[in-house]
């Protein structure tokens, strides 16, 4: 996908949603493509602007795997020129020094790897359980699964879990490469199979979590149950993530506990959330239709139905087009949105 003499594509990261992903996606398509870019007014749209640490690891992973040139990769720095280099695969590790997600990490340097001609491995330590960001039961069984329909070779292990604020969790990434990807329709997303909540708890009592299973249980009664009591040292720290299995896929939803609220709220807003999309015909939440969008787009084609246009997939959908000959169309469909991708010239 490398082009030659690339031109430089320029962002406004206060576009659209203005958060992270704008910075993300264009790390890993320029990456990918070999087209340097600048990006200004990074996470204008966030209450603390530019770049933290979770957003600097990823600006120096992505450096470190494609020997790029970097200017602006600083702590709270607004703006970014980025030049990058050939991708090497190979083994790396990265720290992120905070509970700054470890996943969103991940997923700004994998689609590289997937892509690069030999076996690499990452392993990068931070956050694993943290708000706004993807759990690592959401990327191991929600995003690879479908990323492995379409020719991704991935495989990845929570070796500890990092909670708010300590961090200190770690998720290793095996990737093997393939030539490309293929594009995969997910329109309908047949019968339910199976729902299964976990809790999670470290160094956070017991009871925590058997309320928070009881109360997902009052929803969903034919739901499975786990508790999973990590070691005191990996917290404080509670999750609540319920699976929701259909014959096509996998969707994650999650709490995470927090001082002050209790195990039944933490509980109940998973319990929307899993109504919302239950409710809904579309194959994807929101979550993973913005996350499944960069993937399909590298495949030049592929389709699927979402709960609704969000603001991280108006954003992104903007982002890949500025990098890739690829149009991205949404379009209502019954009471969910259709979202196709197809290659332009
Ligand atoms: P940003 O807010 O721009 O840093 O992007 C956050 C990313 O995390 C987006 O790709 C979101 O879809 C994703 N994300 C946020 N919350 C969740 C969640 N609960 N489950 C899965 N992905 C999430």
């Amino acid at each position: 996908m490398k082009m030659e003499n690339p031109a430089l594509v320029e962002l406004d990261g206060a576009a659209g949603e203005g958060g992270g992903q704008i910075l993300r996606s264009a790390l890993t398509l320029a990456m990918i493509t070999g087209r340097p870019f600048v990006i200004r007014r990074i996470r204008a749209g966030r209450a603390r602007p530019g770049l933290l640490r979770q957003h600097l690891t990823a600006v120096q992973a992505a450096a470190a795997i494609c020997a790029a040139q970097v200017e602006g990769a600083e702590l709270g720095s607004t703006q970014l020129r980025f030049d990058p280099g050939a991708v090497r695969a190979g083994n790396y590790r990265f720290a992120i020094g905070s509970a700054g997600s470890a996943a969103l990490v991940l997923q700004t340097v994998l689609p590289a790897l997937w892509l690069a001609g030999a076996a690499s491995c990452v392993s990068v330590s931070g956050g694993t359980h943290n708000q706004s960001a993807p759990p690592f039961e959401f990327l191991a069984q929600a995003w690879t699964p479908l990323l492995a329909r379409m020719g991704v070779k991935q495989t990845l292990s929570l070796l500890r879990h990092g909670f708010y604020p300590a961090g200190g969790g770690e998720i290793i990434a095996h990737v093997e490469p393939v030539a490309g990807l293929q594009g995969i329709s997910l329109l309908e997303r047949g019968p339910l199979q199976d729902m299964h909540a976990e809790a999670l708890v470290a160094g956070v009592p017991y009871k925590v979590a058997l309320r928070e299973l009881e109360s997902v249980l009052a929803a969903f009664p034919a739901a499975g149950q786990t508790v999973i009591e990590l070691p005191m040292e990996q917290g404080p720290g509670n999750a609540l993530l319920l699976r929701v299995v259909h014959e096509v896929g996998c969707e994650v939803f999650c709490g995470f506990g927090e001082r002050g609220v209790s195990a039944e709220r933490i509980a109940n807003g998973v319990v929307q959330a899993a109504r919302r999309y239950l409710a809904s015909p579309a194959v994807v939440d929101a979550h993973l239709a913005d996350q499944l969008l960069l993937p399909m787009a590298l495949a030049g084609a592929g389709e699927f139905t979402a709960t609704e246009a969000s603001a991280h997939l108006l954003s992104n959908k903007a982002v890949i087009e500025a990098f890739l000959p690829v149009s991205i169309a949404l379009s209502q469909c019954q009471a969910a949105v259709h979202v196709r991708v197809c290659a332009s010239g």
